[in-house]
């Protein structure tokens, strides 16, 4: 039984609920869901507009950025009267401005390892756009312990790498599958050094909100095929797509069969 949709949201997401791959059935649920985006920078700033713009109905943003002048030419949620201030509070009082009715939730936080099991409880997914491999595996790590669906979405240049990832199902891989244990005290924060083009972090960052939708509606409408576990690569310069399998690998530390017993 579908949540009815009060008649000023009807119109709101008209244009989604007229689409058959949504649906009334697919907005309703999307209104109902709580999404978890781990970082609301050059990626997570673009994908909070859409997911917001979709309707989702919980959005927990977690970041322990101040805002910069050099970050105003791709995190496109925040004006010059938001430099110094805190990432993540500026992007829920941008929400609140957006839509009044979404609950929204700022932590001002860097996750880890001793943190990210509370920040992620409830989620239905989580969106990593996070800078650097300890935090996206640690994240990682917390949704396969929760059983919460992860989308990730990464960019180095003109490359973008988006993947939906359920580790926590039999035979599905998880993010440490793809990338093995050998990042976990990497910190490879390269936008500053090697340059990133706004409108390419805003094309990785959409469409990890649209993989995350696709997580959203699985079971509910036919746009919801998450594709679990299929890297695709964005080539911002040619431009050109190609997609991966990521294979679960049964000797990963996280969700591996064959990993030793903790
Ligand atoms: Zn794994």
């Amino acid at each position: 039984m579908t949540p009815a949709i009060m008649p000023d949201r009807l119109n709101r997401f008209a244009r989604h609920i007229v689409l058959p791959e949504v649906g009334g059935a697919g907005q309703a649920r999307i209104m109902g869901a709580h999404v978890v985006l781990v970082g609301v920078g050059g990626i997570g700033a673009p994908a909070l507009q859409y997911l917001a713009g979709a309707g989702v109905g919980r959005l927990t943003l977690i970041d322990d950025d101040v805002i910069e002048p050099s970050n105003l030419q791709r995190q496109t949620i925040f004006a010059l009267a938001d430099v110094g201030h805190a990432k993540a509070e500026a992007a829920a009082q941008w929400v609140a401005r957006f839509d009044p009715d979404l609950v929204v939730q700022a932590h001002r936080t860097r996750i880890g390892h001793d943190n990210a099991a509370a920040l992620i409880a409830g989620a239905d997914v989580v969106l990593d756009g996070s800078d650097n491999f300890a935090t996206r595996l640690a994240v990682s790590d917390a949704c396969v312990a929760a059983g919460v669906p992860l989308t990730s979405a990464a960019l180095g240049r003109f490359q973008g790498q988006v993947a939906n990832f359920a580790g926590h199902r039999p035979g599905e891989a998880c993010y440490r599958c793809f990338v093995g244990d050998a990042f976990d005290a990497d910190d490879c924060d390269t936008c500053a050094a090697q340059g990133v083009l706004g409108a390419m972090v805003g094309m990785v960052g959409t469409f990890g909100a649209m993989a995350a939708l696709r997580v959203l509606l699985e079971g509910v409408a036919s746009l919801g095929d998450p594709q679990w576990g299929q890297l695709h690569v964005i080539d911002g310069l040619k431009p050109g797509l190609r997609t991966m399998r990521i294979a679960h690998d049964p000797a990963c530390t996280t969700c591996g069969t064959d990993r030793p017993a903790a």
